[in-house]
């Protein structure tokens, strides 16, 4: 299973947005890893996660087309994953197409507002929520319940794919218990957790900085929640955090995690990589 960051920033990125902190400055001046676009992250260039204010960037940088997608889904409605506008492109008078090209899988505060801004367009809303698996294609997917935006149904998504087991953990805080108990035993094949406030220990629950992301993850691996293996990548990263790419890199390195960029991509082994073979020809 591949896994591809779009975007790895927080809500107003880096440089942020009107920033003038001396990471957003930094960022300025160095470009490369230090830019950080707004989150985002597609499994086997097929499922897109998140559909935030800069997909069209991400796309044309990356090379995805969203016609090659199979599906979209959201973590929650918070406006740097969701740009409810941008959908309108893909369909009738800016298209051809009659009705949306994939379903889009969401918890309800997201598919609201999409149908309330899009009433009675041809747009297939699944509503998904916390610890209830769903397949599309090939994929097995459980969300998983963040403790995050509070009024809603806030998702990390785990992908399971021909035996291989990933974690996508943007935006998460400090998991609240039964999420914890519902990971144990696992065994996650690799991981991207946000890592948003870095440096910077905020009184704000619903997002991590390295010292508490590192917290998780240790308490993943003890319930082997997460393989010694697992590769763990962080996201999300905000200017306020106070950490450059390669300030990043030296803090997470002795937990075992590294810094997620823009366009970083991630190979995570597939256990059975003959189910795999024989998966990927049926839906060819
Ligand atoms: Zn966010
Ligand atoms: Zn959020």
């Amino acid at each position: 299973m591949n896994v591809q960051l779009l975007g790895t920033g927080a809500a107003d990125g880096i440089p942020a947005f009107f920033g003038n902190d001396p990471v957003s400055e930094y960022a300025r001046r160095h470009g490369g890893k230090d830019v950080r676009t707004r989150s985002a992250a597609i499994v086997d260039r097929t499922i897109k996660i998140d559909f935030g204010p800069d997909t069209f960037h991400q796309i044309q940088r990356f090379g995805h087309n969203p016609r090659d997608w199979s599906a979209l889904i959201f973590t929650h409605s918070h406006e740097d994953h969701l740009c409810v506008s941008e959908l309108q492109y893909a369909l009738f008078p800016f298209v051809e197409m009659d009705h949306m090209p994939w379903p889009i899988f969401a918890n309800d505060a997201v598919c609201d507002i999409i149908a309330s801004r899009y009433p009675d367009w041809p747009i297939e809303l699944v509503r998904i929520r916390s610890f209830q698996s769903f397949e599309t294609g090939p994929y097995k997917i459980t969300p998983i319940e963040a403790n995050h935006k509070e009024d809603e149904d806030s998702l990390n998504l785990i992908f399971e794919r021909g035996g291989a087991k990933f974690l996508y953990a943007t935006d998460t805080g400090m998991y609240p218990e039964r999420t914890f108990g519902f990971l144990e035993g696992w065994e996650l094949d690799g991981m991207v957790l946000e890592a948003t406030d870095g440096f910077h220990n905020t009184p704000y629950a619903g997002h991590l900085d390295i010292a508490d992301a590192a917290k998780l993850v240790e308490r993943l691996r003890a319930t082997n929640a997460l393989k010694p293996s697992a590769q763990v990548v962080t996201t999300h990263h905000a200017a306020q955090g106070g950490a450059t790419h390669a300030q990043l890199e030296a803090a997470l390195a002795p937990h075992g995690m590294r810094p997620g960029f823009d366009g970083l991509s991630i190979e995570i082994q597939c256990p059975n990589a003959s189910v795999l073979r024989a998966s990927d020809r049926q839906h060819a």
